[in-house]
């Protein structure tokens, strides 16, 4: 059933169980003042519902019933989950093979949520009775408008080495490949002397004496996303039997590596989400922004903030709370990058159990509280947000993403440590300082509407995209791809004749090899930044850069390029060189980090090259190269760039493609986003922002503006305009 909406959702998890009736009293009244317009019953709550195998306890059903009739009369709607999250307790006993087991071969304990085996039966058996029995009992309930199937599948147990799962993992891989012959030669077998002679001679990948074998250890984390997504398909397949008319989704965890969401979004009618930015993160806001883009892309549409914080989370080693104004502020910023409400983890604070600490809408202490005001504040201001629900958000860039290449990355063993869509990353983290809006979609996404495309260190490009790239390109696009694209087959081989593989006549380069430094493990954009603020890359012999020459006489003279923290460029194209001046007063120097390409220009303009760093040995070789095709340009990076020159690649690249921040000039720690007719401003700042030619109604204040505003620190205005 399609999912639509009229209004932005507001509430959270509400877990009844924990509580008596007197304190269940004084929920729904509560509920009302803050504006709650739905909640998410039963995620945890099978120990409740099934006293023992087929033994349904009528008295948590009869409980459950009465739980979702008062909201209903109260005119809150309730997004009912099946349940199946956390198996009861007989049913480890019963059958204690229904319980996960590690890598190392141990079967884990009952005590904690998620512990179930991806094959058991029991389990199974169980999803389906449950699924079916909650479908019946109220799945017909005026007041349930969605379903929420399971709870962010694979985030504690996403494997299983069991015997089963063993058996299972053959007749996957029976159906997949078809012959023997033809797994020996998917996973390269004759190396390392690991040919298999029959099924039975394949197992899970469990610890072994050093690398597995990549394509073994690929499979099987596909084998593994497919089995939780059947688990998710049989839930589904019960739901839709019984109550067809209710739309279903099950909570995503941002992006996972274990799940490839964006296959799991084809089945779910309205993608939801889990959002966790720590708040001691100053570049919290950008892995948000991030998220948002990802969620929204996954089904092209608006979806829904499932859970959040309302205050500080249990389960970091040390748990920030959310500053004054945060709660609103992060909220609203996935509501204007798409999101259709804005509900947590959970109501109430527990007072018992692995969640005490975490916090929630009513925290321990009660209502009277600057904690509650901040709940009851943004209540009212999703309340004024309707006219946004269900608008698109605009954007004129898209940045591809591919699981399939991220698994080859990530289970091959080298050349540089994997850090998941660390590339793709850091350039939406470039675009996201520059005010500018980007989609983040799968390879298989539509480009027509973009201006300019991404592919960062994609790894396994296949044919087809490579043919939708060079139409983009032809037809006007402007095309960004980076160091570390191509270097795989779609089937998981190393690409022959050119790592640049289907996309080298594109570019126009032939990519021959790459030099890797020996700072690749910090090349993840989360540590990238210290000391990569604009015009202040490290210098050569600071300690960070090797040596210090002044006192290392020996050591200081011994050349070792990979030791470099940086990748040396220098341009030669004078639009470039504006890029990077118009960046700040002093230009800072064209820097990459971690890796650089030989590249063989065969049909292409060289627009900057390398000179030292990690690419000494590739001094006056191209290291960034442009080439005209139709319409457009195709535009090849071969190094990681840092944070300067994403930024002046994008501002040249961006000006190109006529691409304009959303709100030019915006001052700093401002994000403004325009959804619909919306323009969405919030300040991240500790200092109020001065904004000027602001003209609208604020939806949020429902106040006038008319040019002059002094946005406060962590405050957000949405304009209609
Ligand atoms: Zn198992």
């Amino acid at each position: 059933m399609p999912w639509k909406t009229s209004a932005i959702y507001y509430g959270g998890d509400y877990n009844p169980e924990q509580w008596d009736r007197e304190t269940l009293a004084q929920d729904i009244p509560l509920m009302k003042q803050a504006g709650v317009n739905m909640v998410t019953l039963n995620v945890f709550a099978w120990g409740e519902l099934e006293a023992d195998e087929g033994v349904w306890d009528e008295d948590g059903f009869s409980r459950l019933g009465e739980r979702i009739d008062s909201l209903v009369d109260a005119g809150i709607a309730v997004d009912l989950a099946t349940g199946t999250a956390s198996p009861p307790a007989w049913m480890a006993k019963k059958y204690p093979d229904s319980l996960p087991v590690t890598k190392a071969g141990v079967r884990l304990g009952f005590g904690s949520r998620q512990g179930y085996c991806l094959s058991s039966p029991a389990y199974r058996e169980g999803v389906v009775r449950l699924s079916r029995e909650v479908g019946r009992r109220f799945g017909h309930h005026e007041g349930v408008a969605l379903f929420h199937i399971n709870n962010e599948y694979g985030c504690h147990i996403n494997e299983c080495f069991c015997d089963r799962c063993g058996q299972e993992f053959r007749s996957w891989l029976q159906r997949k490949y078809g012959s023997l012959q033809a797994l020996n030669d998917a996973w390269g077998t004759a190396f390392w002397s690991q040919r298999r002679r029959s099924w039975e001679q394949i197992d899970p990948p469990a610890q072994m004496p050093t690398f597995p074998n990549p394509a073994q250890l690929a499979d099987w984390r596909r084998f593994n996303n497919d089995q939780l997504l059947g688990l998710y398909r049989l839930e589904k397949a019960q739901l839709n039997e019984i109550a067809p008319q209710v739309p279903v989704t099950t909570n995503f965890m941002g992006y996972f590596p274990p799940l490839d969401y964006r296959q799991w979004a084809r089945e779910v009618d309205v993608v939801s989400n889990d959002e966790y930015p720590d708040p001691a993160d100053p570049a919290a806001a950008a892995e948000l922004a991030w998220s948002a883009d990802m969620q929204r892309g996954y089904k092209g549409k608006s979806w829904l903030t499932m859970e959040q914080a309302p205050g500080a989370v249990q389960w970091r080693a040390a748990n920030a709370t959310k500053r004054p104004g945060q709660w609103a502020l992060w909220s609203l910023a996935q509501i204007a990058r798409g999101a259709d409400g804005a509900l947590c983890f959970q109501w109430r604070q527990s007072v018992a159990g692995a969640e005490t600490w975490h916090g929630a809408m009513v925290p321990h202490v009660g209502t009277e509280n600057p904690h509650w005001k901040e709940m009851v504040a943004l209540g009212k201001q999703l309340a004024n947000l309707s006219p946004v629900a269900g608008t698109p958000v605009k954007a004129d860039v898209a940045i591809l993403v591919d699981w399939q290449s991220e698994i080859i990355r990530s289970t091959a063993i080298g050349p540089v440590p994997h850090s998941w869509l660390g590339q793709a990353r850091a350039w939406h983290r470039s675009l996201f300082e520059a005010g500018i809006t980007a989609d983040v979609v799968g390879s298989d996404a539509d480009l027509s509407g973009y201006r300019m495309t991404i592919v960062a260190d994609m790894a396994a490009p296949d044919k087809e995209l490579a043919k939708k790239l060079e139409k983009f390109v032809a037809g006007g696009g402007q095309l960004i791809a980076t160091t570390g694209t191509g270097r795989f087959t779609p089937a998981g081989k190393a690409t022959q004749g050119g790592y640049l593989g289907e996309l080298t006549s594109l570019f126009g380069v032939n990519v021959e090899g790459t030099l890797y430094g020996s700072n690749a493990a910090e090349a993840d954009v989360v540590t990238e930044g210290e000391d990569e603020h604009l015009g202040g890359s490290t210098p050569p012999g600071s300690p960070a850069g090797g040596p210090d020459p002044r006192v290392c006489r020996i050591t200081a003279a011994i050349g070792a390029p990979a030791s470099k923290r940086y990748v040396g460029l220098e341009t030669v194209d004078p639009a470039l060189e504006r890029a990077l001046d118009s960046l700040c007063e002093v230009r800072p120097a064209l820097r990459g980090r971690t890796r650089a390409d030989a590249i063989r220009v065969d049909d292409a303009e060289a627009i900057a090259f390398f000179t030292d760093g990690i690419a000494s040995d590739l001094n006056g070789q191209a290291a960034i190269c442009k080439r005209k095709v139709g319409k457009g340009q195709a535009w090849y990076v071969g190094t990681d760039l840092d944070f300067a020159g994403r930024a002046a690649v994008l501002a040249l690249v961006g000006a190109h493609a006529r691409i304009r921040p959303t709100l030019p000039d915006a001052p700093a720690g401002v994000e403004a986003v325009k959804r619909g007719k919306v323009l969405f401003v919030l300040n991240h700042a500790d200092k109020a922002a001065e904004l000027a030619g602001i003209v609208g109604t604020d939806l949020l204040s429902a106040t006038q503006l008319s040019g002059h505003v002094l946005l406060p620190p962590r405050s957000a205005i949405a304009v209609w305009q």
